[in-house]
Order: C-alpha cells, then structure tokens, then sequence
C-alpha cells in the first residue's frame, strides 16, 4: 500500500522523509541485477534497465569483467541510483557483487539505511549472503528480505523461513505467503494487506493483478485459487501466524526482524510488494554517527560523507568522482563546503546525480541523497564536508589485505610513476599500498585474488605502466597504534616488518600470527588492529 511519507521522526522536513537509501545484498546469481531493473521500470527509469543487464552480465567472466571497468562509465551510473516510487524518492547504491570486493562493498553499506537481502528460493542462505549479513547486523541496518525465483522449483516456505531465522539469527515475518511452487506457482497471499496476487507469467513486465479480499475466507478466493492450493495455502497461513512472529516495525527497524516477500523479479512479481515494504519500512534518513557529536539529518545545515571514490572515469581526464552521501540539510549546487580533514573551503559546482539512466548535475540534494563530486584527488573515502564545523563521520573502516603482493614497474626508470599509481588507488579504496621501511618496491594488499589483476590491468591502462606482481613473504599487516617511544622501538627492533601505509601510518607486516602474538606480547602498550577508521 502506497501512503504518504510516514515518517518515524515527524519532525522531519517531507523532502527528506520521503527518501529512502538503500543497498541490496544478495549472492551472485540470486536476482539482483533483474531486480534492480524492476525498481528502475516501476520507478520510470525504464531506459536504464539495458545498463543494468549490461553490467550484470559483464560480471560473469572475468575478461568481460575487465571490460566493464574499462567502459567505467557504466559501471559508475550504476553506483547509485535515484528514482522516484510513488511520493518516495528512492537512491539505491550499488554493492559490487563480487566476493573479491567485500571491503567496497562493506563501505558501500555505510551509505545506506537499509539493506534488501535477496535469496534464491531454491537455493536459500548462500555465503555471500551471509557475509553481507554480519555487515548489516554491526551496524543494525533494517533488512527487507525477497525470496526470488518462486516462478522455478523452490524450497517449502517454512523450511526457507527457518533457515534464515537460523542461519543469520533473526526474527523472520512473512509479508506474503507463497501459492504452489514451480510450475504450480499462481502468486501470492499478501498477508499485510489481505490482498491475492496473481502473476501474469505472460507478460514479464506486468504489473501483478492485485484482488482485495476479506480474509483467508472470502469465497472470492475459490474464483482465482483451485481447490488444492487454496486448502494448503489456508494451512500454511494458519500455521505461519501461530509459529512465526508478527510484523513489529519497530524491530524491523531496530535489524531484528526481518519481513519477507516472495516473488519473481524476472516475472516483475512481488516487486512492488516489495517496494511499498521498503517505502513503508524503509525507513527514511538516519541520524550518523559522528565526532564530536552525532548528525541530524533534519539539521539545517548540509554535511555529508565520502563513502567511495571512483577514478580515471574519463581517461582523458585524470579526474576522480567522489561519492558523498548527504548526512544532513538541504544542499544546492554551487555551495560552498568546508573540507574538513584539509579545513579548505570547497565549490561544489559540478555535482552529478545519477538519476535514470543519465548522470546529470544535480542542482539540489537532501540528506540521504547520494551525490558524486568531480574533484583531482581532494576527496578521499572517510572525508567529512560540512558548512564549516569539525565534524568527522565516524564508522568507515578500512580492513587489513589478506593476501599480499610486491610489485615493482617493468621498467624500473617508472617508479616514480609507479608509485604515483599506487597512490591513488590507495585512496580509492582499490587496494592497500604499503611503502616497506627498508628495501624498494611496494606491497599491495588486497582482499580477493582477483584484484591484482584488475590492478595490473588498470595500472597499464591508465598509466601505461606494466607492472609486475611478485609473492610476499607477507600475508597480512596490521596497524599498529600506542606510546611513540613503545612504537619506536618496536620499529627500531623489526625493520623488516615496518611498513607505511598511503597516509603515513604505520603498519606491521606479518607472515604468521605468531608474528602477531609476539608484539602483542613483547609491547603490552601498542595496539594491533587489522581495521583502520578512515578520516
Ligand atoms: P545477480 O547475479 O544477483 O545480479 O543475478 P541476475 O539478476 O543477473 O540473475 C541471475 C539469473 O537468474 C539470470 O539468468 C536471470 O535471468 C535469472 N533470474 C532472475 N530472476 C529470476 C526469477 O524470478 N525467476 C527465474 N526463473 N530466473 C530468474
């Protein structure tokens, strides 16, 4: 049901209230991409679905994966997503799906407010799901779960439900009640709404024929529904309302429950459903956790957070595009932000906005918008903007690599520009480069495999250096905080294992945790943390 703006907060101004910012997290395969275009069809951005489909499918190999970061503007459109539903305004970010990007993407997750989990009906719970979970769970972030694929052979709705309570240890509440499965699938039991959903399976991109009805009773029911489905769906209901939980808002909000739709993204079935869960629950803009003091998103003045930067999307320009998601006020182009970590005064004149399909300058933004600001490297992940007070956005963190590599320019005369590389895909969050405290070179660290050879490519593409990874006799690295004279020392006796990082911090490189353990022992004063707060 689509009412108006809802806010929890009511004294919320309406342009922000009606906002909802979220990501979707799901596993490869589960439906994502598909849904994504959905939302965008009921959102009337009808010409981006191409792009969408474009880049889900660029996913599947990994040469075609170089492609698409070759051809960064799709991959950057599709960051973020602003669309409206309604009187809703919905921006929903982009997590990378790829496990070998999970530090993105656990960024990408600061930027939100909710998260849609999509499953694969047949398949349940997958990994990647889980991993995404535990994100959402540190930060308590409501979750709207969508059970996709109900149009194929599926798992029993309670055995789905049960898996998911168990496996991620949260309340689960249906919202719709599934009607025969695979073949035999009709639609769903809107149990919020006492509605009967019918699926066109004719038409992919229509709207689900939607019938009120009085209850599990109404004898309208035996006009849609055959007799068989129609006594196992009064069962199943019945039993579901005596053994599953019923909808609290307040713990959707608070991530303790989680409602669930079932559906068929291909089919565009359930989408809607889903979308109004997300307008009605979604919930509007959050306050954000800061220092010295928490924001207000309702405060009259703009400030805003870089969660992601993307660089070289233009390869004619070296320019770079910061993404900030508005954590207060109402911004307007042109304006004049402080930077908080550098204290200079920015023009923000060129903000984009990546409405439909186009980017295009965004003349206004409201907390919760997502904005991206063209800038040479100014704007780095974890940096605050305000009107002009010291605020830092705390909760960004940086993870330490758990694979590490060398790598050295092929032509040695290139490492200046080698490093200058580096560099900035340091802070681009693409990697982490660490300068070793005695020897030449670098150590890059990353999270999955697969970006050394995103890196090398990109390295040699944008700067027209080849490059050569080599093995480490480093597997991780910690950074290492404390007393300076505790810390000095600590360098002065492990020259070998001393490392810096790209803003100057240093690091521990490791081969074993015993390496680990024994700092740990040897300097009761330092502290070894494998994630750094960046600011
Ligand atoms: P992603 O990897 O999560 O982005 O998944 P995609 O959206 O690319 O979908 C993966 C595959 O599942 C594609 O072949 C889709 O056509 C298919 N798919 C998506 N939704 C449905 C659905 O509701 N039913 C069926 N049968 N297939 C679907």
């Amino acid at each position: 049901m689509l009412d108006a703006a809802k806010p929890n907060r009511p004294e919320l101004p309406a342009e922000i209230a009606r906002r909802r910012t979220f990501a979707i997290i799901s596993h490869p395969d589960a439906g994502k991409t598909t849904l994504t275009e959905k939302f965008l069809l009921y959102g009337g951005a009808i010409q981006m679905a191409g792009q969408v489909r474009a880049k889900g499918e660029a996913r599947r190999t990994r040469s075609d994966f170089m492609k698409m970061e070759q051809d960064r503007g799709i991959s950057v459109s599709a960051s973020a997503m602003s669309f409206d539903f309604g009187t809703y305004r919905f921006n929903l970010v982009d997590t990378p799906g790829h496990s070998d990007f999970s530090e993105d993407t656990y960024r990408t997750l600061t930027a939100v407010d909710a998260a849609v989990m999509v499953i694969d009906g047949a398949k349940g719970v997958e990994s990647q799901t889980q991993k995404l979970f535990e994100v959402c769970r540190m930060r308590d972030l409501p979750i709207l779960t969508f059970c996709n694929k109900m149009d194929r052979e599926s798992r029993d709705t309670f055995e789905i439900i049960d898996e998911i309570q168990e496996m991620l240890a949260i309340h689960v509440t249906p919202a719709s009640w599934p009607i025969g499965v695979g073949r035999d699938f009709l639609g769903c039991f809107d149990m919020l709404n006492n509605r009967l959903e019918l699926m066109d399976r004719a038409d992919r991109n229509k709207v689900a024929e939607s019938i009120k009805m009085d209850g599990l009773d109404d004898p309208k029911l035996d006009d849609h529904v055959p007799a068989h489905l129609l006594e196992q769906l009064r069962e199943e209901v019945e039993m579901a309302r005596e053994l599953l939980p019923a909808l609290d808002a307040d713990e959707v909000m608070a991530g303790q429950m989680t409602p669930i739709w079932f559906g068929s993204a291909i089919n565009s079935f359930g989408v809607k459903e889903l979308m109004d869960g997300i307008a009605n629950y979604g919930p509007e803009p959050q306050p954000q956790s800061a220092e010295p003091r928490q924001i207000s998103p309702d405060e009259t003045k703009v400030s805003g957070f870089v969660f992601k930067v993307q660089a070289n999307m233009d390869a004619k320009h070296r320019d770079r595009v910061a993404f900030v998601r508005m954590a207060s006020g109402h911004f307007k182009r042109g304006m004049k932000l402080t930077h908080v970590r550098s204290k200079k005064p920015m023009a923000i004149s060129n903000p984009v906005m990546f409405l439909a399909s186009d980017r295009e300058l965004a003349e206004e933004a409201w907390a919760g918008d997502i904005i991206g600001i063209p800038n040479h490297g100014q704007l780095r992940i974890g940096d605050t903007l305000t009107e002009g007070e010291a605020l830092r956005v705390t909760g960004i963190p940086s993870f330490a690599p758990e694979l590490l590599q060398g790598v050295r320019a092929g032509d040695p005369m290139k490492a200046k520009h080698l490093e200058k590389a580096l560099m900035q895909f340091a802070e681009e969050g693409a990697a982490k480069v660490f300068k070793p405290n005695i020897g030449s070179g670098f150590i890059v660290g990353v999270v999955g495999q697969l970006q050394f050879e995103v890196l090398a490519s990109r390295i040699e593409m944008e700067y027209g250096l080849p490059v050569r990874f080599e093995a480490s006799q480093f597997t991780s690295a910690r950074w290492v905080t404390g007393p300076k004279a505790q810390l000095d020392k600590l360098v002065e006796a492990n020259k070998q294992h001393i490392g810096y990082d790209n803003d100057g911090d240093p690091v521990f490189l490791t081969r074993l945790q015993w390496d680990i353990d024994r700092v740990v022992r040897d300097y009761p004063e330092l502290t070894l943390s494998a994630t750094k707060e960046l600011h």
